[in-house]
């Protein structure tokens, strides 16, 4: 007999993750959930797929001790879920500046950092020579300060996944958008059920999905297009690590001589999933910088995704203070593939009355987003 019937809306990777902690069978199986998901624009299937958020320019105190255990979290769920390396693979990230200054700094402060965070394994000083070796396609490579425990993770394959691992223990999916009324039942499909408990897990679509509630969520959108480009080459390059140029696009390799570069930001196009040639040129050019002679002809595949990023850009998550029956988990901005597993984990803990820790030092409560419309 299932004692909680509990509903997930979205299936991005906070959705996702905690549909497989959820599912994840225990001697009662007392447990079941059904997830909602339509799947337009979702951030995590377009994402670029970086884990290094160690040597980040922000200072936010919590982002940075959610963004830290979620870097820790994901090798243990990789490894819980049995996910291969064409889901998630520690190559290791370098990381530039300008200037050899700041590149100092930085390499000074990844060595306190990693001191204490064994999760970023060794960090070096690598001088552009170095650079070029480690990334042999680079025609002009900088000096970067390496950090092996930095990691590629495919967003798609990753939340399928689990996804898929979940269904075998009592996930239901129902593809379609789903809806509050005001008192909180959800509507899909013209149904409408009622649960124990649910996870909002909407990214940029939030502020949309709590207003029949009668709540104003602090949630905007934010366009992100990157592209693929492919090399020739007949070298294995699907351990070479991932390069995150100061001020710049980054760059992955993958296996196969496909790059990645990503990606943009675009405040002022709301929800429009469009690929553009200003954003295919702008990414070219970037990447032209440290890769010379590419052509637009190489590019042979765009992505497009929508973020979410709230006034003080932190990440957010934890019971409605006006309907503890609902928990949300959003607000994830560019870095939500390294926060957004935490972020499912802690609800899913939580909404199985599992979580016996103080949530306030990775994140503000939920009411600061919040105002009654
Ligand atoms: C181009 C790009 C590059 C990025 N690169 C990186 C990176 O390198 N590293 C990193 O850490 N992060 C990166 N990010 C950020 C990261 O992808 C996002 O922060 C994260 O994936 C957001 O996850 P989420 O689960 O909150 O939302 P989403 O992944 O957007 O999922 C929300 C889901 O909810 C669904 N939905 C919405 N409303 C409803 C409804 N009413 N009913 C049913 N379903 C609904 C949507 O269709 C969607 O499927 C990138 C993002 C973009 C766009």
């Amino acid at each position: 007999m299932f004692l909680k019937h509990i509903a997930i809306i979205g299936g991005g990777i906070i959705g996702a993750t905690a549909a497989f902690y959820l599912t994840r069978p225990t001697e009662t199986d007392s447990v079941e959930v059904t997830l909602f998901d339509d799947g337009e624009g979702q951030a995590t299937k377009a994402a670029s797929g970086i884990i290094s958020p160690w040597l980040s320019k922000r200072r936010n105190k919590r982002w940075y001790a959610l963004a830290k255990r979620g870097a820790e979290l994901i090798p243990e769920l990789v490894h819980g879920a049995q996910l291969g390396s064409e889901v998630y693979e520690q190559t290791g990230t370098i990381v530039t500046r300008k200037s050899s200054e700041d590149l100092k700094a930085l390499y000074t402060e990844a060595k306190e950092k990693a001191a204490t965070t064994p999760a970023m394994g060794e960090v070096q000083l690598f001088s552009a020579t170095q650079v070029g070796e480690k990334l042999p396609f680079l025609t002009t490579p900088p000096a970067g300060v390496f950090v092996s425990g930095g990691a590629k993770i495919d967003g798609a394959q990753f939340v399928n996944q689990l996804l898929d691992n979940a269904q075998a223990h009592h996930l239901k999916i129902v593809h379609g958008r789903a809806k509050f009324n005001s008192s909180g039942l959800i509507t899909c499909d013209s149904q409408q059920v009622s649960f124990d408990r649910t996870i909002v897990a909407t990214g940029a679509w939030m502020k949309a999905t709590l207003a029949p509630l009668g709540l104003n969520l602090a949630v905007r959108p934010q366009k992100g297009q990157l592209i693929d480009i492919s090399v020739h080459t007949k070298e294995s390059w699907d351990t070479l690590p991932v390069m995150m140029p100061e001020g710049s696009s980054d760059i992955i390799p993958f296996a196969g001589g496909k790059l990645v570069i990503g990606a943009t930001h675009e405040d002022d196009q709301q929800f429009d999933l469009t690929p553009t040639k200003t954003a295919r040129d702008e990414l070219l050019a970037n990447a032209g910088a440290f890769i010379s002679n590419l052509a637009k002809e190489q590019v042979v595949d765009m992505r497009v995704g929508t973020r979410a990023y709230t006034p003080d850009f932190g990440p957010f998550f934890g019971q409605l203070p006006t309907n503890p029956a609902i928990s949300v988990g959003g607000g994830l901005g560019s870095s939500g593939l390294t926060t957004g597993p935490i972020i499912g984990y802690l609800l899913a803990k939580s909404v199985l009355g599992e979580l016996d820790q103080d949530l306030s030092c990775y994140t503000k409560p939920v009411s600061d987003y919040l105002a009654n419309l």
